[in-house]
């Protein structure tokens, strides 16, 4: 059989300058969903005069087998399968086209349909397997045609038994020129349409259909691009190309951007189910690039198998086998050696034991039917032993034996049942046979051993006032430290009204002079669903404000997959709904949260506390002075000093908030105290708390400005208090407490109490915060907590100390 080449060379020549293949595979055509989908890619990622290989839509192969199966057995299952089949592929075709378009496609489908149901009943004689399993392609290539077509796209879909001529056998073998020849013809004349072919199938020289084998369309598509010489075949995958791994079993993987020819044929020949390996045979090697990508996330990285000059010595996949079959001969047969030396299936490794007389071969468990079947046909099945329960772990990567982390495969491996460690003929892999079944924990220990992968965290700074300053140049200090751990990046430094970010990490030197040069106006609602663009393993936010809108942003933060580190009070001391809300979420997501300089600032307080917790105590109540403000009024108050002054000089010295009424009210306080209660696991809110103000009445409802000029109106009250507090031998203070009761209901409160003047609580250092905790074990003397409960050294200092645990958290979640 000849075809004559009716195109110019010119012609031949542009072909292989601008035509390249792209391949879609079964699922990636599963519904009318998935095939908008890929005429959209086909339309944005591919040329104007490119090849689309087609497989069949979903599992229209399996459906085709099965009827064929049930023919022969049961007529009337048969049927049934035969409805289900044609109502799916004429159900594609009414839900994707219109018009005549759709007419024309659901009369070819009637005709051929028409012609399954007369084979069905015997009418119509179609003996020839491949022909019947044809039409799942065929039906696949003309349907995306048409749809393109209806999008206003150049698009034919061609049969590739018209061109693809192959001779019979297990393997067909391809008539390289006529195919060539035939595809040439077709296509050269029309540059600027888009043709679907059909994958899987081909012809022999009088016609009748012929298949290239399961999962054969990656073959066809290398194929057909090698036929007219294209420089890439791009593999469109519903995975994003070849990972370090298989995802299925071993977590952080990492998809691979280049992988050498040898390693990719290595990997098919382990049995890695990425590429079939004939899928290489027919590849110029020095022209051709495989590029394997997603089809559903087209953003992703690819992998590009191809030559590249890279020979550095790296182990780049570990792969496995769950089932593998050893075949153990006797090495006097010297037939049966040479027989399997010979034969046409490469087992993963094969070794000789000469003191045993004996030579295994390992082989994946889905050859055995193949094997048994061969043996048979050579009449040697009684002279083989088959050994199962085994399984195989390999290391690829290019000059593997040069690496250290051969060394460290081995050492792993040694430790468990191995039966033989070796490295394959070209030095591209070294495999292990193990008696014993896969262990996933083993290859999760060994991919992150093997690739010492380092994760990054990605760290958003909201609020750059005092405390955050101060962390920003505490972090610059701790740097390398703390980037031991993972990779940590400041992805953005925000104040109320702009931003400055960079995902690939922001350069704090003179961080502040940058910020006004970078910075942009942002909505931080619409920051958030960008978050996870930047790329990195893990996010977290540094809420490091006062502001009540970043807080009512923390589920949105946590439903993005960012941490929250917050020095803001406002979450945790939120209404109870607002808390119950942020809580779930957070859980849901399961991200962390850490507060820890919420309450006391630096002072380790809800470590303590959860370090009893954990460790099986129970808080019964916590009092104390929570409020530095409060502390520093009260201990320097006495009867010679007027409260105003006091209040005014406090505030003079920022030891007050910005409205001091926040502190005399008992606010601040009431915060500390809620997320305190919920830290233990108490259910409470504002209104469960009894609050007693320092602050008149007449003094509530006014500006700032006035309440500062009538501020000696607090001199009155105060002085009396102090008196009667005096008359009993005592000093007045601003007290905090909660306490669990007996029938597990709180009291909690916030309000003046008179404390005997020699008391620990009535001789703080002003500014000096104390928590005075009582527990099951902590209860004929409490446990005591003091110190600064502020300042931006010790609050950046107890953030920091957040961040160095969210860090050991998330190191330690991904180990082994
Ligand atoms: N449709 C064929 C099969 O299922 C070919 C392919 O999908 O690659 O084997
Ligand atoms: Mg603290």
């Amino acid at each position: 059989m000849t075809v004559e080449v009716q195109v110019t060379p010119e012609q031949i020549q542009a072909v292989a300058d601008t035509v390249q293949v792209h391949k879609f595979g079964g699922s990636s055509l599963a519904d009318a969903y998935c095939y908008r989908r890929v005429a959209r890619i086909v339309t944005e990622y591919a040329g104007a005069s490119d090849l689309v290989v087609v497989s069949a839509a979903g599992d229209t192969t399996n459906r085709i087998l099965a009827i064929i199966d049930a023919q022969a057995d049961d007529l009337g299952i048969a049927e049934v399968l035969l409805r289900q089949l044609q109502k799916y592929q004429q159900g594609l075709i009414t839900e994707l086209l219109n018009g005549d378009l759709q007419e024309q496609l659901l009369a070819q489908s009637s005709h051929d349909f028409a012609r399954w149901w007369g084979w069905l009943r015997g009418d119509e004689v179609i003996t020839h397997r491949p022909e019947l399993l044809s039409y799942g392609e065929l039906w696949s290539a003309r349907l995306l045609a048409a749809l393109l077509q209806q999008q206003g796209i150049q698009a034919a879909a061609i049969d590739a038994r018209d061109f693809l001529i192959a001779d019979d056998a297990p393997e067909p073998h391809i008539r390289v020129p006529v195919s060539r020849a035939g595809l040439l013809n077709r296509i050269a004349p029309h540059p600027g349409t888009r043709f679907i072919v059909t994958g899987f199938i081909c012809s022999d020289p009088t016609g009748r259909s012929l298949i290239l084998g399961r999962n054969g369309s990656d073959y066809s598509a290398t194929l057909i691009g090698s036929l007219v010489d294209a420089k890439q075949v791009t593999i469109w995958k519903d995975v994003a190309g070849v990972y370090s791994a298989d995802p299925r079993k071993v977590e952080r993987v990492v998809s691979l951007p280049l992988l050498d020819w040898h390693e990719a044929e290595e990997l098919a020949r382990l049995g890695s189910p990425v590429l079939h390996p004939r899928t290489f045979q027919p590849v110029n090697r020095e022209r051709m690039v495989i590029a394997v990508r997603s089809s559903l996330k087209v953003e992703n990285q690819q992998t590009r198998i191809g030559q590249y000059d890279d020979t550095e010595p790296k182990g780049k996949v570990l792969t496995s086998l769950a089932d593998v079959v050893l075949f153990r001969i006797n090495l006097s047969d010297a037939q049966l050696v040479q027989q399997f030396e010979e034969l046409e299936l490469v087992p993963l490794i094969s070794w000789n034991e000469i003191a045993q007389h004996h030579a295994y071969y390992a082989y994946h468990q889905n050859h055995l039917e193949y094997l048994e079947r061969w043996l048979e046909q050579v009449d040697k099945t009684d002279q083989v032993v088959q050994m199962q329960g085994y399984s195989m772990i390999a290391l690829v990567g290019n000059r593997i034996q040069e690496t250290t982390q051969y060394s460290t495969f081995k050492t792993e491996l040694s430790a468990q049942n191995l039966r033989r460690l070796a490295f394959s003929p070209d030095n591209n892999a070294v495999i292990a046979i193990l008696e014993q079944k896969l262990d996933n924990r083993l290859l999760n220990r060994l991919h992150s051993q093997l690739f010492n992968y380092r994760r990054s965290l990605g760290v958003l700074v909201v609020g750059r006032g005092n405390i955050g300053s101060a962390w920003l140049a505490l972090y610059r200090r701790l740097q390398e430290r703390i980037n031991e751990q993972m990779d940590v990046r400041i992805l953005g430094i925000l104040n109320s009204t702009r931003m400055w970010l960079d995902y690939h990490g922001l350069e704090l030197d003179d961080w502040e002079a940058s910020f006004d040069t970078f910075a942009r106006p942002y909505e931080l609602s619409q920051l958030i669903p960008e978050l996870p663009n930047a790329g990195c393993d893990e996010l977290v936010m540094l809420d490091l404000t006062d502001s009540a809108e970043v807080a009512q942003l923390y589920p949105s933060f946590f439903a993005n997959g960012v941490h929250i580190i917050s020095a803001n009070k406002r979450a945790g001391a939120s209404r109870e709904s607002q808390y119950h809300e942020i809580r779930t979420i957070q859980r849901e997501y399961e991200r962390e949260w850490y507060y820890n300089t919420t309450v006391g600032a630096g002072l380790p307080l809800n470590y303590t506390i959860n370090d009893l917790i954990n460790s099986g105590d129970t808080i019964r109540s916590i009092s104390g002075i929570f409020s530095g403000t409060m502390s520093w009024l009260f201990e320097n108050f006495n009867e010679e000093v007027k409260f105003s002054d006091l209040v005014r000089e406090a505030k003079q010295r920022g030891l007050t908030e910005p409205d001091p009424r926040a502190d005399l009210t008992g606010q601040d306080i009431i915060r500390k105290l809620l997320i305190l209660a919920r830290e233990i696991g108490l259910t409470l809110d504002w209104q469960d708390i009894q609050v007693e103000s320092l602050l008149p009445e007449q003094l509530r409802g006014i500006s700032y400005e006035e309440f500062m000029q009538r501020l000696p109106e607090l001199d009155e009250p105060m002085q009396q208090l102090y008196l009667e507090a005096q008359q009993q031998g005592k000093v007045p203070r601003l007290l905090a407490s909660f306490a669990v009761q007996p029938d597990d209901s709180v009291e909690a409160r916030v309000g003046i109490e008179f404390i005997p003047a020699g008391d620990m609580l009535a001789n703080l250092i002003p500014g000096e915060n104390i928590f005075v905790i009582y527990t099951d074990w902590y209860h004929e003397m409490p446990l005591v907590i003091s110190g600064p409960g502020a300042g931006k050294e010790v609050t950046a200092g107890g953030v920091q100390s957040d961040l160095n645990q969210l860090l050991s958290h998330l190191s330690n979640r991904h180990k082994g």
